[in-house]
């Protein structure tokens, strides 16, 4: 059985690289039997706000729906105890060793500094159970969370062999290379939510088309003038790909103005019927609730026995 997982962790605001690299190809592949999920528990792992956090997971809850991906099971991590429950017990197998190589551990921390909090150096073991949890075999992820999916099947080999078999042994796919959205304002490196909410390089799905075309007019190219892709001028590459990705055309144009000014056009069209939906959700909050209820008690429905399992063999009662 091949089964769809997808976590989205809500620590920041959804960028139009979240949509044309992640939420785009998941409506793509949403059915009842992919499951999408809002991962709020890894947000804890890094110092955070409480009341920005909500507030985030409620937007965020709200444009997964807006983007197209009701018809598979969406749900908050946090309201699927299941979660945490099988995250300690993968716990009691992984090693401190082998989650102190983890180069996110290493590179988040040092990041941090001081006050490095416990659940970032088992962030690795929670993301083991939510894999595991659902008998994934395939699970979808970019370079960046090799290494923890790596870990996620040796922690899953060594339970089923000190244990008994419980856990299928997940593998980690590398999906086509899909859009990469590289930021405006550096375009050496990924748009990326967590960038901050005030940064200029990044377009949120919630950007208004004003602000999309201050963004756009304000990105970093350089001085060739040529309307063309070249490694080493990513800025213009970058746009072009942003433009081709939302259905537009970079043939014909010959001024860094006029390409702009499409991608512009493309952007705001791309994101228009999302931030239609997502108005007419807010102001249908019931309904939203209801989908996400429906979601966990399916989460719930197919995770108790994975959980039994695993508690019945490592010796709970
Ligand atoms: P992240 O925002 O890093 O938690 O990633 C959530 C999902 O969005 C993952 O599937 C990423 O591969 C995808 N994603 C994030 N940023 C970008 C980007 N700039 N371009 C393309 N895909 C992205």
């Amino acid at each position: 059985m091949t089964r769809r997982l997808s976590l989205i962790t809500p620590s920041g605001r959804l960028t139009l690289g979240n949509h044309l690299g992640a939420l785009r190809p998941m409506a793509a592949s949403a059915d009842s039997d992919a499951f999408y999920g809002l991962s709020d528990l890894h947000a804890l792992t890094l110092p955070h706000e409480p009341s920005v956090l909500r507030t985030r997971t409620e937007e965020m809850a709200l444009l997964l729906m807006a983007s197209g991906l009701e018809p598979a099971a969406l749900f908050i991590q946090s309201h699927v105890p299941a979660h945490r429950s099988l995250s300690y017990l993968l716990e009691c197998v992984a090693h401190t060793g082998e989650l102190g190589r983890m180069i996110q551990f290493k590179e988040k921390s040092r990041r941090v500094g001081a006050s490095v909090r416990a659940s970032l150096f088992t962030y690795p073991v929670l993301m083991a159970a939510d894999i595991l949890l659902y008998g994934a075999t395939e699970v979808p992820v970019g370079d960046d969370q090799r290494q923890h999916v790596e870990l996620a099947r040796d922690i899953a080999v060594r339970f089923n062999t000190t244990y008994g078999r419980v856990f299928s042994v997940p593998q980690a796919v590398h999906p086509e290379a899909g859009a990469r959205v590289m930021d405006l304002a550096d375009p050496t490196r990924k748009m990326s939510k967590s960038a901050g909410d005030a940064h200029p390089g990044s377009i949120f799905l919630l950007d208004e088309p004003d602000v999309v075309r201050r963004k756009v007019a304000r990105a970093v190219t350089d001085s060739a003038g040529d309307v063309s892709r070249d490694e080493e001028r990513p800025g213009v590459t970058n746009l072009i790909d942003i433009l081709e990705a939302c259905g537009g055309s970079a043939a014909g144009l010959s001024t860094y103005g006029d390409l702009k000014a499409a991608v512009t056009d493309a952007v705001v069209a791309e994101l228009e019927p999302i931030q239609k939906r997502y108005r007419e959700l807010a102001a249908d909050r019931t309904y939203v609730t209801e989908v996400y209820a429906a979601g966990a008690a399916r989460c719930r429905e197919v995770t108790a026995p994975v959980l039994a399992a695993a508690e019945a063999a490592i010796g709970l009662a």
